[in-house]
């Protein structure tokens, strides 16, 4: 591996905190809905509300998400582990504690790995993974400016949190970036979270520190909630700047939780940060440990769906494709989708997966689409590549066919057909033309014959505009070898 980039002569530290809210219908210790958007106060019942004397009910739901999510990203599920009070005072926190894991979580270790550009170059990075725990969310303050008071809703209070933590092993924002996308794809493929970043279901706090080179780790700061990738890419590239200044000028860095504000492009400190301490966590009495078995962990995985990692594995092997374009063709299940289907049906992996990943993506990406909105279905994709490796048409006129297909013009052979795409393969007429052209560039001619191979261009470029373009360039080159000796 490449050695880490530096900026101004620091490397850059980041571990990742990961809030994905789990897609249970009920909430965490209590069967009121975790439907987004809900008036303020209408999901929340007397669990979520705090009301004495109420008792939290653990949603095996929940267990089973955190459960999935361990097994996609290989790590140990605790065969007991425990729920831990976090206390601390705020109005949307009507129990003055968080129901959460601490000394034990249900996920332990586990590691996300994935590809990112550097450069030119392609970079295989693993990010370990420290621990996932089970949470309940808190309520939300909404404050009304326009009649001047603050208001308590309690619907996101209870709402399933799997808590996923990374060991420092970022070594920039590119890297950050590109493990939340990844972990955002583990999560959303798996089905355990919906990854809508908008309504908050996949938040990310990042841990951001800078030291010289083999020095010990530096002091983080933490900037939380970011729920954008350009925004985690902005603020951290923000944060690391600030950092390097801030040391450079003489003074130390406090460790310190920080908001990233999109209007200004800047990180602000929200509050110094309280250690574990601060919290007073102790085992929560009213909730039993969580158990679970090996069997209930090995049904789990006998109904889980093929994870990308494997699938992508399964593309090497049965494909024979780099694992570059494995990785690149496992980014959704819907694009995976469409691989396999062209590939089965044209019998070119690797041209398949070139497709996919070129020309398909290249219009996808301009349009702004979805995979499964490509107006070009797999099917048709690999009747054009069919089309390729017959030698009907060239290189060039399947860009044009695919455009064809695109724009919604008909079928592969009809669009050949009425865009007379087809490729000249009648020796004889192509070498009538070759013929025509030797005999009217006898100077080309003599001159390759002579030695100088460069004399062939001339030739070539006369034919290929006789043919129309229609000419097949290798045969074009076999024919004008075997008569120019
Ligand atoms: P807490 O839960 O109090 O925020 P943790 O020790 O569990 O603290 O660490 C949280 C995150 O911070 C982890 O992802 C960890 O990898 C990361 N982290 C710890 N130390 C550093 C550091 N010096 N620089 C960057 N990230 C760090
Ligand atoms: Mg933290």
């Amino acid at each position: 591996m490449s050695a880490p980039k530096l900026v101004q002569g620091y490397e850059v530290v980041i571990g990742f905190e990961t809030h994905a809210q789990l897609s249970t219908k009920s909430k965490i210790f209590s069967r009121a809905s975790v439907a987004f958007g809900a008036e303020p106060n209408t999901q929340a019942c007397a669990v979520d509300m705090a009301l004495p004397g109420t008792l939290p009910v653990m949603n095996i739901g929940a267990v089973e998400r955190a459960i999935e999510f361990g097994l996609g990203v290989n790590a140990h599920i605790a065969e007991r582990s425990i729920f831990a009070r976090k206390n601390y005072f705020y109005p949307d926190l009507p129990k003055g504690y968080q129901i959460s894991q601490f000394e034990i979580p249900v996920v332990q270790g586990g590691e996300v790995s994935f590809f990112l550009e550097v450069g030119k170059e392609t970079v295989h990075k693993t990010v370990r993974l420290e621990r996932a725990h089970l949470e309940e969310d808190a309520g939300k303050s909404l404050h009304e400016d326009f009649i001047g008071q603050s208001g308590i809703d309690l619907n996101r209070a209870g709402t399933p949190l799997l808590e996923i933590v990374t060991q420092p092993d970022m070594r920039s924002s590119e890297e950050a970036v590109a493990y939340a996308k990844e972990l955002h794809k583990i999560v959303t493929w798996i089905g355990i979270c919906d990854g809508n970043m908008q309504e908050g279901s996949f938040r990310c706090d990042a841990n951001v520190s800078v030291r010289k080179p083999g020095a010990p780790l530096g002091t983080r700061r933490e900037i939380k909630n970011l729920n954008s990738f350009k925004f985690m890419q902005q603020a951290i590239d923000y944060e690391v700047r600030w950092q390097i200044d801030q040391i450079e000028d003489g003074h130390a860095i406090e460790q310190a939780t920080v908001l990233f504000d999109p209007d200004t492009g800047e990180t602000r400190a929200m509050r110094t940060k309280e250690d574990a301490a601060d919290y007073r966590y102790f085992p929560d009495p009213d909730l039993p440990p969580l158990v679970i078995g090996r069997d209930w962990v090995e049904r789990v995985k006998s109904e889980m769906a093929e994870l990308p990692r494997v699938m992508a594995e399964r593309f090497v092997k049965d494909y024979a494709l780099p694992e570059y374009d494995a990785t690149q063709l496992t980014q959704s299940k819907a694009t995976a989708a469409y691989f396999e289907a062209t590939a089965k049906a044209c019998g070119q992996a690797k041209l398949a997966s070139n497709w996919i990943m070129g020309e398909v993506s290249r219009r996808l990406n301009a349009s702004e689409m979805a995979i499964e909105q490509a107006p070009v279905s797999a099917a048709q994709l690999a009747a054009l590549i069919g089309r390729i490796s017959d030698n009907t048409i060239s290189n060039n006129a399947a860009r044009q066919v695919f455009e064809g297909l695109w724009n919604q013009e008909g079928e592969v052979d009809a669009i050949i057909e009425s865009k007379g795409l087809k490729q000249m393969n009648d020796t004889g007429e192509l070498e009538k033309i070759i013929d025509d052209v030797l005999a009217a560039n006898p100077k080309n001619v003599e001159e390759f014959k002579a030695g100088n191979a460069k004399a062939l261009n001339g030739l070539v470029g006369p034919i290929m505009k006789a043919s129309k373009g229609k000419a097949n360039p290798a045969q074009v080159n076999a024919l004008l070898m075997k008569k120019l000796g």
